[in-house]
């Protein structure tokens, strides 16, 4: 289980993208909307969906297993998850 949350500025997409708690994509406190405590990113895009039309997790999020620091490396902008 992981706090998960959506960021309220969206992405060069129009996207607005979700994270769980600690991944360095999630913006600022100010710019982020709690969503609640998730076992999966499925779950959290789904209430994600309430806020927002436009809404995916970013690929840093999307497993469990995953760790946002790789994709530093590249770029900082996460790209659409494929579940
Ligand atoms: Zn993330």
């Amino acid at each position: 289980m992981k706090h998960y949350y959506v960021n309220v500025k969206a992405d060069r997409r129009g996207v607005h993208r979700v994270h769980s708690a600690g991944c360095l994509f999630l913006e600022e406190r100010k710019d982020r909307i709690f969503l609640g405590y998730f076992n999966n990113s499925a779950q959290a895009l789904e209430k994600a969906k309430d806020y927002y039309v436009n809404v995916d997790v970013g690929t840093c999020c999307c497993r469990e297993y995953s760790n946002c620091n790789i994709f530093l490396v590249s770029n900082r902008e996460a790209v659409s998850c494929r579940h």
